[in-house]
């Protein structure tokens, strides 16, 4: 069985833009290089795969396919470091969305599990085994109800605060180095 981190992209991975997907304009958070290079230097090997809900498309702001130079993009990003982007899992979904075909009620926008879950199907991925790394509790509690461990970016991205047994991370960092590091001492 495979272990995977998966990544929230926006206020986690890449600087926060709302909607946006030029490739040009996406630049890693502070860390994200130096955990890269903590991961890759563990004996324990880590798939990386993004995991974003993009209501962009269910609202019209761009399609579907506006997001696969992203996800190039950020595969290349991830090579000049020396890691690879396994997957690049997103939800196009909103319920209250304005293209009808995504204006739906849908069990893979976070904070539900069904991108981990077709993840961990796809890729032999055991769960448990595995890290959620995002910015907002949507993202803890994804990762959470889908059995991986969490972690927090207590970075100011998450205003609401609304807690309950799924929202609770298992750890809470400033930035994505601290968050490798924890992993590296947990594994
Ligand atoms: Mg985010
Ligand atoms: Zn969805």
């Amino acid at each position: 069985m495979e272990r995977a981190i998966f990544f929230d992209k926006d206020g986690t991975l890449v600087e926060n833009i709302p909607y946006n997907v030029d490739p040009r304009k996406v630049t890693f958070t502070q860390g994200a290089n130096q955990a890269l290079s903590i991961l890759s230097g563990l004996n324990s090997e880590f798939q990386y795969h993004i995991v974003t809900n993009q209501a962009g498309v269910a609202l019209g702001y761009f399609e579907e396919s506006d997001l696969y130079p992203l996800r190039d993009h950020l595969s290349g990003m991830f090579e000049e470091l020396g890691a690879k982007l396994t997957d690049f899992h997103y939800c196009p979904h909103h319920p209250e969305g304005k293209i009808q075909e995504y204006s739906i009620l849908c069990h893979c926008r976070k904070p539900g599990v069904e991108m981990l879950k077709r993840a961990s199907q796809k890729y032999q991925i055991n769960l448990s085994q595995s890290w959620m790394i995002g910015d907002i509790l949507d993202d803890v509690e994804s990762g959470k109800r889908a059995g991986c461990r969490t972690i927090l970016l207590d970075n100011g991205n998450e205003t609401e605060w609304i807690l309950n047994e799924w929202r609770m991370p298992d750890f809470k960092v400033r930035d994505l180095e601290e968050a490798a590091r924890v992993i590296a001492g947990v594994l």
